[in-house]
């Protein structure tokens, strides 16, 4: 499979004042698939936002690499930034925020068109604008209105069409169903599968509950306090969970069939989500880990491939650390 976009070891950290840093993003390596949907799911405050706008450029990295076809978005000239936004551009969680109240849907979409001097006529971009407009199941009456007039899914779609006016090949979508009523939020994802399918895009899908990106997502990474914890297709991670996080986020998903009886082992994850300021030595998930050993304090879990293409970063499934520090005992 074609890798368009490798994330290798990326670190984004930001300063908090007194020598402090915060931790959003320590570590973390992941690749996305031409044409596929790549899941990115963890808890308010695990990274996974700050992963997609250092993956955007939106920030710098700390350390690490975003390669884009190759290329390492950070490094390369000003010149081919802007030629590789044309190639990648993001939908955002509040349709109400991202959108300018004071301008019509026509000027919004057609905004980035403007940026990259795309047409050279009015009567060429219109033509655009509306074509777009039907693209996400609006249409061209709606060029001339505003934001406000609009429900949040139609401010969503609007989003989208902004999104889609540079033809781009990736989408990062950053909780794009999050803020809309439950009865919206299957159009919109249905919206994206529909585009997805039209035109060969792949996409970023950042959610909080694995609920949302199991069924859209080919493969889903699962992030807790900055760290990718772990990485796999979505079927074999609903089916076969490792990380105990993860085994706690499918535990918390209820079943959809009432008839069917739940017998899986509930696992509540106790405690607060620690200081990205301050993370816990070792396994960062280990201060509400119910599997937690000796080990977990001392050791960070090395990222490694378990099966193929099912990564995993906990000492469970590290045979050398596990017998290092659990062997019982064998003197007095
Ligand atoms: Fe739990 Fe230890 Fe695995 Fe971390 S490394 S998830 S603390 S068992
Ligand atoms: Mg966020």
């Amino acid at each position: 499979q074609e890798v368009t976009l490798k994330v290798d070891r990326l670190k984004k950290y930001f300063p908090v004042g007194k020598g402090l840093e915060l931790k959003a993003v320590d570590d973390v390596s992941f690749d996305i698939y031409k044409g596929e949907t790549f899941g990115l799911v963890g808890e308010s405050g695990c990274g996974k936002s700050t992963t997609g706008r250092t993956i955007m450029g939106l920030y710098d990295a700390t350390d690490g690499e975003v390669l884009y076809n190759g290329e390492n978005i950070h490094t390369m000239k000003e010149r081919e930034q802007f030629r590789l936004k044309r190639n990648m551009q993001m939908i955002f969680q509040d349709p109400y925020a991202s959108l300018n109240p004071r301008s019509t849907v026509k000027e919004i979409i057609s905004e980035p068109m403007e940026v990259h001097k795309l047409y050279a006529t009015e009567a060429e971009k219109l033509d655009r604008v509306y074509e777009l407009l039907e693209e996400v199941g609006l249409n061209r009456d709606h060029a001339n209105r505003y934001p406000h007039e609009f429900s949040g899914g139609q401010r969503q779609r609007i989003g989208i069409a902004r999104a889609l006016a540079l033809d781009p090949e990736i989408i990062i979508a950053d909780e794009p169903i999050s803020a809309l009523d439950v009865s919206v939020q299957a159009q919109v994802v249905n919206l994206l599968q529909q585009l997805q399918e039209e035109k060969g895009l792949t996409y970023l899908f950042i959610a909080h509950d694995l609920s949302m990106v199991q069924h859209i997502s080919d493969r889903i990474g699962v992030m807790y306090l900055g760290h990718m914890v772990e990485l796999t297709d979505s079927e074999e991670l609903y089916n076969n969970p490792l990380h105990p996080y993860t085994r706690a986020l499918l535990s918390a998903i209820p079943i959809p069939d009432p008839d069917v009886e739940d017998e899986r082992e509930q696992i509540v994850i106790e405690g607060e989500i620690p200081s990205p300021i301050h993370p816990p030595s070792g396994c960062v998930f280990r201060t509400r880990c119910p599997m937690a050993m000796d080990a977990c304090a001392k050791h960070t879990p090395v990222w490694q491939e378990i099966g193929t293409g099912h990564y995993v970063a906990c000492h469970l499934y590290n045979d050398e650390i596990g017998d290092a520090d659990e062997k019982p005992s064998t003197s007095g």
